[in-house]
């Protein structure tokens, strides 16, 4: 569906990092992990691809009226994000979706492991919010993964999750996550355990590759790349 959705806050989150919030039509459902497309109306002057940006939300399904999403800023940015990082609260974006299938798998007993690049987080925050708040008995295994640590988005909600929800464990590996990173994970309970990836493509690609190499079934891997970042 598309509609017309007002930011009802917006707030840095991170080192360069900013989380808006939007309030959704009240129509409006999704699953965890899953994105949206956000189109600025008062771009309509700019070139197409200009005017709209892929989000993934980070706000669980469990409050549809809400949809959270979050992305990196820099000096050089790009008209959009200026745009919706300066644009009065009130302004309505226009949002398409849901979309993805990057979603909670139905069987609940197969172990998860999630391995997040940076702002990739933000559709595993949407998961394991969701797997907590119905109790899921689904084992879940986060990675996170930052440059440094003032650049772990919404590490603070996450930590917290992780030490009240026994099925939820976290690991925040700061730098590159490298082969030898990844062999320590790969146990006997994650081996056959569905790998999730998200983050920007070449750590993407990397990962899954280095994943596969590591014995890791090419069927057991599920990811979302964010297109745009380099
Ligand atoms: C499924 C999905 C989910 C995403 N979720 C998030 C998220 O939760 N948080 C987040 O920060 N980013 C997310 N992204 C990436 C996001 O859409 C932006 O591309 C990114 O934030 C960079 O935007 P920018 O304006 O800073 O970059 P710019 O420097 O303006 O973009 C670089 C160039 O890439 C082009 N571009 C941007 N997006 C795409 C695209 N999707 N496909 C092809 N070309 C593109 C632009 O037109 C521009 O020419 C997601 C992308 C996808 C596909």
């Amino acid at each position: 569906m598309q509609f017309l959705a007002p930011i009802v806050s917006r707030k840095i989150i991170a080192n360069n990092t900013v989380e808006v919030v939007c309030k959704a039509h009240s129509a409006f459902s999704f699953k965890a992990g899953q994105y949206v497309t956000v189109t600025i109306p008062a771009l309509s002057d700019r070139p197409i691809r200009e005017r709209f940006r892929d989000f993934s939300i980070a706000s669980s399904p469990s409050e549809p009226s809400k949809i959270a999403f979050s992305f990196r800023t820099s000096p050089h940015q790009s008209p959009y994000k200026h745009y919706i990082t300066t644009c009065p609260i009130g302004t309505e974006l226009e949002v398409e979706g849901p979309k993805g299938v990057f979603t909670l798998p139905d069987n609940l007993t197969t172990p998860l492991v999630f391995i997040a690049g940076g702002v990739g987080v933000t559709p595993f925050l949407s998961m394991i919010c969701f797997a907590t708040e119905t109790q899921s008995p689904q084992q879940i295994h986060l990675i996170t993964s930052n440059s440094s640590p003032d650049r772990a988005v919404y590490i603070e909600e996450i930590r917290t999750i992780a030490d009240n929800n026994p099925h939820v464990t976290l690991t925040e590996h700061i730098g590159r996550i490298d082969a030898n990173f990844l062999r320590e994970e790969i146990t006997l309970t994650t081996k056959n355990a569905l790998w999730y990836i998200a983050g920007p493509p070449a750590m993407v690609h990397t990962i899954q590759t280095m994943l596969e190499h590591e014995g890791i079934h090419p069927a057991n891997l599920r990811s979302e790349s964010f297109t745009g970042y380099a």
